[in-house]
């Protein structure tokens, strides 16, 4: 059993898809053992995307990311890191493959509908960010 970290971003969620996206993540065998809804602010997006801090997309990123409410979750699974970055498809919609989250929903490069941490490091690391041990029922 692995966990990552999952958010259904403000583009999905202005869009009302929180139970399309929450489908197709238990429909491909990953249960949700913590979930809740967010409306981060800029700092708090850029704590969380830190990583990529001297990107050039990270102001427009953490605008974005702050600019509406957020679902944020645990997932749990087995190999539930790759296999929810499988499900999500690659970051540009127009590279992910056919039934993938982003190739359904990605608006563009930016606003692509979700996150998947990409590794078990950064899972833990992310997780930690928003949930606390209490808050973790799988
Ligand atoms: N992003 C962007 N422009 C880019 C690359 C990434 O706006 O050229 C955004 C996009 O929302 C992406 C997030 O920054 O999901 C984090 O980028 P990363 O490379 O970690 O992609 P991911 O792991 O989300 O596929
Ligand atoms: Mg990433």
């Amino acid at each position: 059993m692995e966990r990552t970290f999952s958010i259904i971003k403000p583009d999905a969620v202005a869009r009302n898809l929180q139970g399309e996206i929450m489908a197709m993540i238990q429909n491909a065998g990953l249960r949700i053992v913590s979930m809740k809804m967010l409306h981060l602010t800029k700092a708090q997006a850029e704590g969380f995307y830190a990583v990529h801090k001297e990107r050039p997309f990270f102001d427009s990123l953490t605008e974005y990311m702050s600019s509406g409410p957020c679902v944020v979750m645990c997932l749990e699974g087995d190999n539930a890191i790759q296999k929810y970055r499988d499900l999500m498809g690659a970051t540009n919609k127009d590279n992910a493959a056919e039934g993938t989250i982003r190739k359904k929903y990605a608006l563009d490069i930016e606003k692509n509908s979700c996150h998947g941490s990409d590794g078990p490091d950064t899972a833990a690391m992310e997780i930690a960010y928003f949930f606390n041990a209490l808050e973790l029922v799988g």
